[in-house]
């Protein structure tokens, strides 16, 4: 007997290289994928349930591998300004105001966004994150998750604490659909002290790191003014790449950055809308990659990026890639997606059964509509998929095994309520009091 049996799809392969099968069946059993066969030669009979699939196209789950999903409570506040006043001037006001469940509904919302986008995955990097965990395991989705950890008070030791005993909490949890590490914010915040502490901590416990990484050049030079030594140069000595880490953005690495990258065990997430939208420069990614360093995408919080769209910043990567080096030959569309199912896979240490369909793997996939006019005809599927796609073809969003959207209607969550009570909060969130701010940004 199979749970599930998807029929008559396309199906995109993403090993050894992305190509398109036409005309499969899918069928799951469990959280696994089960068989694969071509279209119309599965048994019907032994399916509990069906979904007739012509026309559309099943990928691997897409992987948002930098997230901070609550902040779709603040998309649209802090626009056409530098990262300076993004930080000062608008959002650590605005995230004092957050409670836990302030944060519960912003993650329902952007969990939904995320599910209708065919994210089946996120690296969320956020506070009050029990509140996170919660939404994750209601709404089905798969998650790794940091509380973002300043140290900067004499409560660092507490914020440390209180990170561990989430990680005891909710790794493990939902299914196993929820693991959990620590997310220091990153070198330009957080204290050499209290970056030791952390590593110390990690290693004890086993767990990895989740922080941000030379976002902008000036950081790089202000690291190197106060520290002598750069960002990644701070991650080596502070101890926290002795422990698996994901380095978010790594927009500035220099040769010796690089070395120091590929020497230990270390995932990127290049979230290219966020930096086009600051013009904090890019993520050298094909340079990482050449260096064998993982490369995955992310989109930060819609706060800066307005979306939680992975297929957006796959297709932003590789334009990006062509205009700097100006190439059309490099960031082809086989290595970009691969950068986005199986770099995904890679930086959020899933293993082997995400990022890619086939007998045994976890059933993380979604099915795609080919049939709007932008997606046809179906000369280069893999093409259409990065070029041409917009999240709003996603058909269906299946998870462990579980379908959690199909027909674009959510089946975990209730859309209209989340964005009704998001409403609700929005005045008392959006106040920005002068005495009021989490943090004070200096590069
Ligand atoms: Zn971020």
């Amino acid at each position: 007997m199979f749970d599930l049996l998807i029929r008559h799809t396309d199906l995109l392969q993403t090993l050894p290289t992305v190509e398109a099968v036409r005309d499969q069946d899918i069928a799951i059993r469990g959280t696994q994928i089960a068989a694969l066969a071509p279209g119309g030669t599965l048994p019907v009979e032994q399916a509990a349930h069906v979904i007739e699939a012509t026309g559309m196209l099943a990928a691997p789950g897409l992987i948002n591998a930098h997230a901070h999903v609550p902040m779709v409570l603040f998309r649209g506040l802090a626009e056409d300004v530098s990262i300076e006043n993004w930080f000062n001037d608008y959002i650590w006001h605005v995230e004092a105001n957050l409670t836990a469940e302030d944060v519960y509904w912003g993650a329902l919302f952007g969990i939904a966004e995320m599910i209708e986008c065919g994210v089946t995955t996120v690296a969320d990097h956020y506070f009050f994150m029990d509140s996170v965990a919660q939404a994750i395991t209601e709404s089905g989705m798969r998650a790794l998750l940091v509380t973002a950890m300043f140290g900067t008070s004499e409560n660092a030791e507490t914020e440390l604490n209180a990170s561990t005993v989430f990680i005891e909490r909710w790794h493990g949890a939902a299914e196993g659909r929820i693991r959990a590490w620590l997310g220091p914010h990153s070198t330009y915040i957080c204290p050499e002290p209290f970056l030791r502490k952390v590593a110390e901590r990690a290693k004890a416990i086993g767990t990895g790191v989740h922080i941000h990484v030379s976002e902008t050049r000036e950081q790089v030079t202000a690291s190197l003014a106060k520290t002598g030594r750069t960002p990644v140069e701070m991650l080596k000595t502070t101890g926290l790449l002795d422990s698996p880490t994901i380095a978010a953005h790594v927009a500035h690495p220099s040769h010796f950055d690089l070395q120091i990258l590929s020497d230990h065990d270390v995932g990127t997430v290049h979230c290219p809308k966020t930096f086009l939208k600051l013009a904090a420069g890019m993520s050298p990614i094909l340079t990482l990659r050449d260096q064998g360093i993982s490369v995955a995408f992310g989109t930060d919080g819609a706060a800066s990026n307005n979306t939680l769209d992975i297929l957006e910043a796959a297709r932003l990567a590789a334009l990006v890639q062509k205009h700097e080096r100006r190439t059309p030959t490099v960031a082809t569309i086989n290595e970009t997606l691969q950068m986005a199912f199986i770099g995904g896979a890679e930086v959020l240490r899933l293993g082997d059964n995400f990022g890619t369909l086939a007998v045994g793997k976890t059933a993380d996939l979604i099915l795609i509509r080919q049939d709007g006019v932008a997606m046809q005809p179906l000369i280069n599927i893999p093409a259409n998929l990065l070029y041409s796609a917009s999240a709003r073809d996603v058909d269906t969003t299946i998870v462990n095994g579980r379908v959690l959207m199909q027909g674009r209607k959510l089946l975990t969550l209730d859309k209209a309520a989340i964005i009704r009570e998001v409403q609700t909060r929005l005045p008392r969130l959006l106040q920005r009091l002068p005495e009021k701010r989490i943090q004070t940004y200096r590069p």
